[in-house]
């Protein structure tokens, strides 16, 4: 755990329908500037730590039972969503979710809907998402439902990035799409890191990928942190590669 804590999860429990424990007690740090993965296999819990952080579990008749989260030393789990996202903290949700009757930079627009800024400050930002995505450039015309699975994650990433974030809380950016795929959005959120100084919070079951991008990984397993520890570190140890890189 490192003192300059941009975001911190001190040992929350979540509870849906008022009976199913899901986390039992998850705390986790994550450094300004870092890209930190949470790692685990399906329904281990990872989903849940990224709403209840960003506070969307009501709608899923889930609740924060205990614990805090804290973000830049404040705790934030009373604020509305929008009120997160006003102070930075943006999720990227699984499934990508991108309005599918508006074209890929209606899409990214929606994106600036919080901010106050000028068109010339959206025009922007609008053309710093298509260089870092030059493919959404192409497709920006298009019907986002009728675009690819690659693309569409582009878009739901550029939208996040439209909203100017510190922090992007991103869900599974690897599902469904091929290596080839994965391993670009990985290097563009690399690159947005480096040069924008987005922190990222990632939620994967692809360890091997998130563990050469990251530079910390929790291991979740039934709604615990089992294991934590440098990118480097875990991709070493043994237990790791035998159960998540699927190497001995
Ligand atoms: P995935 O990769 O499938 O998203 P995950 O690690 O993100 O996995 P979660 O989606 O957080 O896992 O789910 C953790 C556990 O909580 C699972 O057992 C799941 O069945 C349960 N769960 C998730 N959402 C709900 C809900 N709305 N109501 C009841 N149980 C739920």
């Amino acid at each position: 755990r490192t003192d300059q804590a941009l975001l911190e999860v001190n040992n929350i429990e979540v509870i849906y329908n008022h009976v199913i424990l899901v986390l039992k007690g998850v705390s986790l740090s994550v450094p300004k500037g870092g890209i930190v993965a949470l790692l685990g296999g399906n329904g281990a819990g990872k989903t849940t730590t990224l709403k209840a952080i960003s506070n969307l579990l009501a709608s899923e008749r889930g609740e924060v039972t205990k614990g805090s989260v804290v973000y830049k030393g404040e705790p934030v789990q009373d604020l509305a969503p929008s009120a997160l996202v006003k102070r930075g903290v943006i999720q990227v949700m699984e499934g990508r979710h991108c309005f599918e009757h508006l074209t890929v930079e209606e899409n990214l627009l929606t994106g600036a809907y919080t901010r106050t800024a000028s068109r010339a400050e959206i025009q922007r930002d609008l053309d710093l998402v298509y260089e870092y995505f030059p493919r959404l450039k192409d497709v920006r015309r298009s019907q986002a439902g009728y675009t690819s699975g690659g693309e569409q994650q582009m878009t739901a990433i550029g939208r996040a990035l439209m909203s100017r974030p510190e922090m992007i809380l991103l869900d599974e950016p690897s599902m469904g799409l091929a290596p080839q795929l994965v391993e670009q959005i990985f290097e563009i959120v690399k690159s947005v890191n480096e040069n924008e100084g987005v922190t990222f919070l990632l939620a994967e079951q692809n360890t091997n990928v998130a563990l050469r991008f990251a530079r910390y990984g929790y291991i979740l397993e039934s709604g615990r942190v089992v294991m934590d520890g440098p990118a480097d570190d875990l991709r070493e140890n043994p237990d790791v590669k035998e159960f998540y890189l699927g190497v001995s």
